[in-house]
C-alpha cells in the first residue's frame, strides 16, 4: 500500500470519528414505574381451592413482587407476612368447629320450619382437623313436596338458603320453563357434609363441605319423571338451558359461593353452593 493511500485512509478515519458524535453509553432507560394494581380480594383462588380436582395452573395475575393476596377466608387473615416459601401450602393449623350462635340458630330453625322443610337435628359431628358441624341437621325435604335426594347433612343456614332459593328462584323458573313436566319433586344432591380438604388435597384448607356450609346440586326431577341434569349449558338454547342458567344466576342471591359447569372441570356436572363467611361480604359466583 502506498504511503498516499495509507495517509488518506488515516484521514478518513480521523474525519469520520470526528464527525460522528462520540459514542457514549446510551442514555439509560428510565425504569418504568408502572403501578401494577394489586388485585383486591382474589376470589379466583377461593374458587380454585373449592374444586374437587387438583388445582389447574392458572395464569398468575400481573407479576409483581408482592405475594398473591391470601385467599379471602377468615382463618388466613391474621397470618404472618408471607415469606419466600409462601407459595408452598402450609399444613392447616388445628381447627375447632365453629359453635353456632344460640339465638341465630333458634331463629334459623324457626324459619326453616316455617318455610316447610323437613329435617332432624342430629348429634354434633366432630371428625377432627376442623371437620364437623356443631348443630347439624339432616334434611330430607327442602320444601313441601320437594325431596332432597339423598338426604343431606348440613348447617341450618345452608338448609335455609337452599329452601329459600328453591322457593323463590327455582320454582318460578321451573314454572316458566318446564311447566308441562309438572311440579318439581326432587332436588338431587351430589354432596353435602363431607370431611375433606379443598381439592381433596393432603394439605391446605378444609372444604366448606367439611363445615356443613356447602351443598352440591346434580339435577332436578319433575313429576313427569323428567330430570334436568346440571351440565355445561352456556350455549344450550333450549328451555332446560335457560332454566339452568336462571337458577345458577339466582343462586348468588342466597349463597356466598356459586360454582357451575362454566367455572372449571370439577363442576361439569353440579352446582356448588356454599354459605362461607367472607370478610368484606363479597360473593363469588361464576
Ligand atoms: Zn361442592
Amino acid at each position: 500500500m502506498s504511503f498516499r493511500i495509507a495517509l488518506s485512509l488515516v484521514s478518513i478515519l480521523l474525519l469520520s470519528s470526528a464527525a460522528l458524535p462520540k459514542k457514549g453509553p446510551l442514555p439509560e432507560k428510565k425504569p418504568v414505574t408502572v403501578e401494577v394494581p394489586v388485585p383486591a380480594e382474589k376470589p379466583e383462588e377461593k374458587a380454585q381451592e373449592e374444586t374437587d380436582m387438583p388445582a389447574k395452573a392458572e395464569p398468575a395475575p400481573a407479576k409483581d413482587d408482592k405475594e398473591k393476596p391470601a385467599p379471602a377466608d377468615e382463618d388466613k387473615k391474621d397470618a404472618p407476612p408471607a415469606d419466600d416459601k409462601a407459595t408452598v401450602e402450609k399444613p392447616e393449623p388445628v381447627l375447632t368447629i365453629k359453635p353456632e350462635d344460640g339465638k341465630e340458630y333458634t331463629a334459623c330453625l324457626a324459619d326453616l320450619k316455617a318455610i316447610g322443610a323437613v329435617f332432624e337435628e342430629t348429634k354434633r359431628i366432630d371428625d377432627g382437623k376442623g371437620c364437623g358441624i356443631d348443630k347439624p341437621l339432616t334434611v330430607t325435604t327442602v320444601l313441601p313436596g320437594i325431596t332432597l335426594k339423598p338426604e343431606g347433612t348440613m348447617r341450618c343456614e345452608t338448609a335455609l338458603e337452599l329452601a329459600r332459593w328453591t322457593k323463590d328462584a327455582v320454582l318460578p323458573a321451573a314454572k316458566a320453563a318446564l311447566e308441562e313436566e309438572g311440579p318439581l319433586t326432587t332436588i338431587n344432591q351430589a354432596s353435602s357434609y363431607v370431611c375433606r380438604l379443598r381439592n381433596n388435597a393432603k394439605t391446605g384448607k378444609i372444604s366448606e363441605h367439611a363445615r356443613g356450609n356447602a351443598i352440591d346440586i346434580a339435577s332436578f326431577t319433575f313429576k313427569s319423571g323428567k330430570s334436568i341434569e346440571i351440565q355445561p349449558r352456556d350455549e344450550d338454547s333450549t328451555l332446560a338451558g335457560a332454566f339452568q342458567r336462571a337458577v345458577t344466576a339466582t343462586g348468588c342471591l342466597y349463597f356466598e359461593t356459586v360454582l357451575d359447569p362454566g367455572s372449571d372441570e370439577a363442576h361439569e356436572n353440579h352446582l356448588h353452593f356454599d354459605v362461607i363467611e367472607r370478610k368484606g361480604g363479597y360473593r363469588y359466583c361464576r
